[in-house]
């Protein structure tokens, strides 16, 4: 994320599951080596609950055309990154396609999590243009900026109605994006 002006802050978005060994969706989650199925790990993934997603395409919807833009707090693996909460951040971007958060809202939410025991695992942001790719700014951002090693969830909206979410990552050679896959931990 870019710095700009200090705005305001907003609420945070709290699941109210934090079980973090159990099975989720079939796949037996251990904290430690993350989800596997069988004996084998399955690629980069972000673990959230389905309700979560959907209260933030709500808030996407609502604030359509504008952008909606925040942090993913939770439990980071290698490439396994489980969300706790979604904290959304004022998007202080001039333009109504683009996010940018200011270090100050972006360290504080860093520290609350720390505090919990958590880590910033991702960035969320909306797409009021439909896109359900990273766009070339997202990737600018990942490369050069803040989330490198997070996972990027992108909400596309269309006409104001939130269409399939997706997720993605760098790649090993941390110049493109990968997708990630979804796994609702509902
Ligand atoms: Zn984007």
């Amino acid at each position: 994320m870019r710095g700009g002006r200090i705005g305001p802050r907003t609420t945070a978005e709290h699941t109210t599951d934090h079980r973090f060994s159990q099975a989720i969706g079939g796949i037996e989650y251990d904290p430690t080596h993350g989800p596997q199925i069988g004996k084998r790990a399955v690629g980069s993934m972000l673990l959230i609950e389905r309700a979560l997603v959907r209260r933030l395409e709500q808030r996407a919807e609502a604030a359509w055309p504008r952008e909606i833009c925040g942090l993913l707090v939770g439990q980071k693996g290698e490439e396994r990154r489980l969300v706790c909460e979604a904290v959304p951040l004022a998007n202080c971007a001039d333009s109504s396609d683009a996010f940018s958060a200011t270090p100050l809202d972006v360290l504080e939410v860093e520290q609350r999590a720390r505090r919990g025991g958590l880590v910033v695992v991702g960035v969320f942001h909306s797409h009021p243009g439909g896109s359900a790719s990273p766009s070339s700014a997202d990737l600018k951002s990942a490369i050069d900026g803040y989330g490198r090693h997070h996972s990027w969830l992108i909400l596309p909206i269309r006409l104001g109605r939130a269409t399939d979410p997706s997720a993605w990552t760098l790649d090993r050679t941390g110049r493109r994006f990968a997708p990630e896959h979804l796994i609702d931990t509902d």
